[in-house]
């Protein structure tokens, strides 16, 4: 994968990224040929991941307001079975909510193993919007990083697959499509007054998700910064990355499923073999003498 990828603390500088970026791809070459085939393999590995029960995966997709959070999840995920997945959101928090730590909302909505879940948005807006509009003092937002690492790597290393995408847009493709939402009649229910005032917000935002994104990119849960200007690219690069992460476990699922449709068959053996056993058993029982 061409995109960048944060799998260890650094200094990011969202400027050095180019969120028109479409690495050496055309729409023409990923709606066609890429994004058929990508279905198809997506689908067989959670199928694979399902049946296998060895791990779960959380999508968690960050951006600013109209980044494309839903168009992604409606794109990338068009191919799996609704069985074994899901997509929970992420508002602000409800009263029951607000008097826990800011995880235990989280935390509630993993996913078991065998599934998939998305977050449109997550944990990390407990360090963007609560810092950017001060719901919390200083010190308390500024602990939270180290939390959040804390919890992904508990999350990680009980076989939870942690796919973190930041959906990069500029200041101006925001306002291109805000301004889209209200010339659309049907789109407009999407917006309120509320995301041009938090568009006023915009450099606070960078600097707290540059923080998120220098902190919170960790071996077991990297952050993947996806150039979103370009919505195609921004879908290829999200649904690749899936590919690309679950692709190796793959094998082992396979190799799972295989023990477990051993034992299944070796206990419908023994039971088909008691079954034959107690028919034969009580001869009043037994229509097979009468029969055959
Ligand atoms: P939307 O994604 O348009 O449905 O909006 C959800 C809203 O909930 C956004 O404005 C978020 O900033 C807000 N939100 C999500 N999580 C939190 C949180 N932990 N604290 C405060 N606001 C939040
Ligand atoms: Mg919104």
């Amino acid at each position: 994968m061409p995109h960048p990828v944060i799998d260890s603390p650094r200094k990011i500088s969202l400027a050095d990224f180019d969120p028109d970026d479409t690495g050496d791809m055309t729409k023409d070459e990923v709606q066609n040929e890429w994004l058929p085939q990508f279905k198809q393999s997506l689908g067989q590995l959670q199928e694979l991941l399902y049946g296998a029960q060895q791990h779960s995966v959380v999508v968690v997709l960050q951006g600013m307001d109209t980044s494309g959070k839903d168009g992604t999840i409606r794109h990338v995920m068009s191919g799996v079975n609704p069985t074994g997945c899901y997509v929970w959101s992420f508002k602000v928090p409800t009263e029951e909510e607000r008097i826990h730590d800011f995880l235990w909302r989280v935390h509630q909505r993993t996913p078991g193993r065998g599934t998939i879940a998305i977050f449109n948005r997550s944990h990390y807006e407990d360090v963007l919007v609560a810092r950017v509009h001060n719901l919390v003092t200083r010190e308390v937002w500024k602990q939270r990083y180290d939390q959040i690492n804390d919890f992904e790597r508990l999350l990680a290393q009980n076989n939870t697959l942690l796919l973190k995408f930041f959906l990069h847009i500029s200041k101006d493709e925001q306002e291109e499509r805000l301004l889209d939402r209200e010339k659309d009649i049907e789109k407009s229910w999407k917006l309120a007054v509320g995301d041009w005032k938090e568009r006023e917000y915009w450099d606070e935002y960078v600097k707290a998700y540059e923080d998120a994104l220098s902190r919170c990119g960790t071996r077991e849960a990297p952050w993947h910064i996806v150039p979103a200007n370009k919505k195609w690219y921004r879908n290829y690069v999200v649904g690749q990355t899936i590919l690309e992460q679950l692709e190796p476990l793959a094998k082992d699922w396979r190799k799972s499923l295989r023990q477990r449709g051993e034992q299944a068959l070796a206990e419908l053996r023994t039971f088909h073999e008691q079954h034959q056993q107690e028919t034969k058993l009580p001869p009043a029982r037994s229509k097979a003498g009468k029969n055959g």
